[in-house]
């Protein structure tokens, strides 16, 4: 498969080899509930995991917790707390809102504080080979000796930004100089290097943390939300290529577009986000799956109530079908058209991750079935087919929710035949004729309802 490389701004193409492809993810910042900006980035990541192990790519997927940062020490000085009391509290909300979720592909969460020694012996690297120094607040990554500094983000290191996401501080030698090592600050916590107590800086521990779990400074992908291109991804290039000697690094950096709320990034630091757990009180989890899925993954997406309305119809309307799928009893010749759009639909899959293409295809097979099911026309054998690659897609997606599809209902043979007449009218235009069939059907306990992909009909609710 092709996926969108921000590095190169090229696709990549992923082979298939029986070697694992190692993913890393940079995993959340645990001092607050997670919201649903979080939820995007991470069910993204969920269903191209679960795509690629069912085309047969062995993936390994890490994720780190950072429970060693400025913002959990800032929230546990609010709340009277220990530190460590507050990153344990929200490392197990985010286990519990990802399983809420569906997230189920991830092979290992790191928690940054079990790997203090790898990164202490990757500044160590760094140090020796000059790429850092140490000052009275610190270790600090001299930037400037590094010339590849900036290409992820496409930009020139002489035009670099600073004060973005980089900690001030009057002792580096240039500002663009990131921090490697926090010298100890009173009430903190802190570990013993070989530059005194201190903790780590915020872009050392991925690092630090992929080399040790996949055994290697070069690996396959890298993922995250836009935001942490620059500078978090940005230093982490210069980190590894720099302590290791490799280029590149990683092969291909996926980014997730942000989920937005009037036209601003959703995040905690701006108080303007919806928890996944207050969400998922009103939504489906099946429903903020399919709000992601029709989407691009690179695309944003801008969260409305109108939105999640829309998504619930798109997932009623698969549901429905699938439960029609069921019903289909004939022994008819098979279809020779709908393979097409199946087809189709993984086609667009292939194609860096392109579900709202294919979810397209997968519109247009219903809306080419329903009539047919409608009409009697669908052979057994190609619904079954259908409803196996409905499972297939779920596995991957999880856009229906399986248990609560519609028990596959015998309707009668009189409201069957009732059916197919009041189908052949309306093929005719003979609209009259057609509602007199339909009242017929009401009265014998039915309710239809006629949309542009097909009739669906179901038992009137009992008064
Ligand atoms: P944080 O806990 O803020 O470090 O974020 C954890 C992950 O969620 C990172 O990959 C972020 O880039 C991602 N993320 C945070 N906010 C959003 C958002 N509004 N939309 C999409 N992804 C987000």
């Amino acid at each position: 498969m092709k996926l969108y490389d921000t590095l190169s701004g090229k696709k990549k193409m992923l082979r298939k080899t029986k070697d694992t492809i190692n993913l890393y993810v940079c995993g959340p910042t645990v001092y607050d509930y997670a919201h649903i900006g979080h939820a995007r980035t991470y069910v993204v990541f969920d269903m191209l995991v679960k795509y690629l192990r069912a085309r047969g790519h062995k993936v390994f997927y890490l994720q780190n917790i950072t429970d060693v940062e400025d913002k959990i020490l800032n929230r546990a000085r609010e709340e009277q707390k220990e530190p460590k009391d507050v990153a344990r509290f929200y490392e197990n909300t985010y286990h519990e809102d990802m399983k809420a979720l569906g997230v189920t592909s991830v092979d290992k969460h790191a928690r940054a504080s079990d790997y203090i020694k790898e990164i202490i012996k990757q500044i160590e690297l760094l140090v020796e080979k000059e790429y850092a120094y140490q000052t009275d607040n610190g270790v600090y990554f001299r930037v400037r000796k590094f010339p590849r500094y900036g290409a992820l983000s496409h930009q020139k290191l002489s035009e670099l930004r600073t004060g973005v996401n980089i900690e001030e501080d009057a002792l580096k030698e240039d500002p663009l100089d990131f921090v490697l090592w926090k010298a100890a600050k009173p009430g903190e916590p802190t570990w013993k290097s070989p530059w005194g107590e201190g903790r780590p800086g915020w872009h050392i521990e991925d690092t630090a943390l992929a080399q040790k779990e996949f055994g290697s400074p070069k690996y396959e992908l890298h993922g995250g939300a836009r935001d942490l291109i620059f500078p978090h991804h940005e230093a982490e290039i210069a980190q590894m290529e720099a302590a290791y000697g490799v280029h590149p690094m990683v092969k291909t950096w996926l980014h997730t577009g942000f989920l937005q709320i009037r036209g601003e990034k959703m995040a905690k630091s701006l108080k303007n986000f919806i928890t996944i757990r207050k969400i998922l009180e009103t939504y489906s989890v099946q429903t903020l799956r399919v709000l992601f899925t029709t989407r691009h993954y690179r695309s944003p997406i801008e969260y409305s109530e109108i939105q999640l309305s829309e998504a619930q119809a798109v997932e009623r309307r698969i549901g429905e079908f699938w439960s029609r799928l069921r019903n289909v009893k004939p022994k008819l010749k098979t279809d020779r058209q709908y393979p097409k759009f199946i087809a189709a639909f993984w086609k667009e899959l292939e194609d860096d991750f392109n579900t709202p293409a294919a979810f397209a295809h997968l519109f247009t097979l219903i809306s080419y079935v329903n009539p047919k099911i409608t009409a009697g026309a669908l052979a057994a054998r190609d619904a079954r087919a259908m409803m196996e690659f409905l499972k297939e897609v779920n596995a991957i997606f999880g856009v229906v929710d399986e248990h609560r599809l519609a028990e596959p209902e015998q309707l009668p043979s009189q409201v069957v035949h009732l059916l197919r007449e009041r189908e052949a009218l309306r093929a005719d235009k003979k609209w009259n004729q057609a509602d007199l069939l339909r009242q017929e059907i009401e009265e014998l306990g039915y309710e239809l309802n006629d949309t542009d992909s097909g009739t669906s009909i179901k038992r009137k609710p009992r008064q």
